[in-house]
């Protein structure tokens, strides 16, 4: 349904029956590449190099130039070839629309936008967040989040790891993890992943991803007054603005612990907070598409945001987990309408919407109450 060539033959059916036009991918031969990052420096480097061929959301492709192996390897890395079928960014299947269920309503109405705001507020005011400024400061911006978030699980009832990895550094960054067992035996897990570090900017980061790690400590506060028949793993991964370390470092080693294999699936929250027309992107692989729906169903029901569906996934922390085969999601802004101050210095709190990042952690707390057993810890 959602094959290109399929899409491509009717863009005027489209344009009527959605309500809104949205480019079709062309039904391009030859090599095509999805970009694997939007960072405006490397759309600079590329744009000299290649012709776009096909733009929305989330995903752009572009022609080359010149071949692949020519590039600097640091450009041919943000590059992957990708085939027609892989390809979609538009609404969410529309389907027979259930009635909301009231105790997934008493679940999503706790979330707090001036709780969430606070905590994306603590998180942005650590100063500079990156990863690779660890070794300046002992005392840098990115510990300082570190330290805030594990102690905010903690307050929460979690058990907290510091989940550290030398991957990239001769110095130790790490996630921090919290955990609940279910109490159950061989229960499965569920993960929640927003990443805290930034690209270094002082007191800026405020939407990429304090929103977004600000986005996982609120449902792990909502869902400490809940018992779950799954475990709940909540990560505020590191490293993710250097090639996503923190996030691999987190699937392997949950695949050493043997946690992976139990995972049932897992969401991402990146760049929750700027919005300029209530369209949130869930993104995910083809294999999934079936899961983006469902989500967007869930959206329709429980929130007032609209659903487009982006494929295939790329640059953020859902994609370890993609790539180890868990059906995996990343709730983001509407990427056409994106966040001007995107990796610069004027990505500051203000002018970010709380209401919206409040609507996103509704749509995911909502998931997780659609798939497992919730009970009330206190009446
Ligand atoms: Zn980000």
């Amino acid at each position: 349904m959602k094959s290109s060539s399929s899409l491509a033959t009717l863009p005027l059916f489209l344009f009527f029956c959605a309500g809104a036009a949205f480019p079709q991918p062309p039904a391009f031969s030859g090599t095509s590449y999805l970009l694997l990052s939007h960072d405006p420096v490397f759309l600079e480097q590329l744009s000299g190099v290649s012709s776009e061929i096909y733009s929305s959301g989330r995903t752009r492709l572009v022609k080359l130039s010149v071949p692949l192996s020519e590039l600097p390897p640091e450009l041919a890395a943000k590059l992957r070839p990708v085939s027609p079928g892989e390809i979609y960014n538009g609404p969410a299947a529309t389907g027979e629309q259930k009635a909301a269920d009231p105790d997934v309503l008493a679940i999503t109405s706790k979330v707090d936008a001036r709780r969430l705001m606070g905590y994306a507020e603590a998180i942005t005011m650590t100063g500079k967040r990156s990863a690779a400024q660890l070794d300046v400061s002992a005392a840098s911006g990115n510990r300082l989040a570190m330290d805030y978030i594990a102690n905010a699980f903690k307050d929460m009832g979690y058990a907290v790891e510091r989940q550290c990895y030398r991957d990239r550094k001769a110095d130790k960054e790490c996630n921090i993890v919290a955990r609940r067992k279910s109490g159950q035996a061989g229960a499965k897990a569920i993960l929640v992943i927003g990443h805290m570090d930034s690209v270094g900017l002082e007191n800026a980061g405020a939407d990429d991803n304090a929103s977004g790690s600000a986005g996982v400590l609120e449902m792990a506060k909502i869902l400490s007054g809940y018992k779950a028949d799954h475990d709940l793993i909540f990560v505020a991964a590191n490293g993710e603005e250097n090639d996503i370390t923190g996030g691999y470092a987190c699937a392997r080693k949950l695949k050493e612990s043997g946690e992976l294999s139990r995972l049932a699936w897992a969401i991402n929250m990146d760049m929750i907070s700027w919005n300029k027309d209530g369209i949130i992107e869930i993104e995910t692989n083809k294999e999934f598409s079936a899961l983006a729906d469902w989500v967007g169903a869930q959206a329709r029901l429980y929130t007032k945001l609209e659903p487009y569906i982006a494929m295939p996934a790329w640059g953020s922390d859902h994609v370890p987990f993609l790539e180890a085969g868990i059906p995996t999601y990343l709730s983001i802004q509407h990427w056409e309408a994106h966040n001007p101050c995107y990796h610069k210095a004027c990505d500051k709190l203000e002018s970010l919407s709380w209401d919206y990042a409040a609507q996103i952690v509704r749509l995911n707390l909502a998931v997780i109450a659609g798939k497992t057993r919730l009970t009330p810890v206190r009446p």
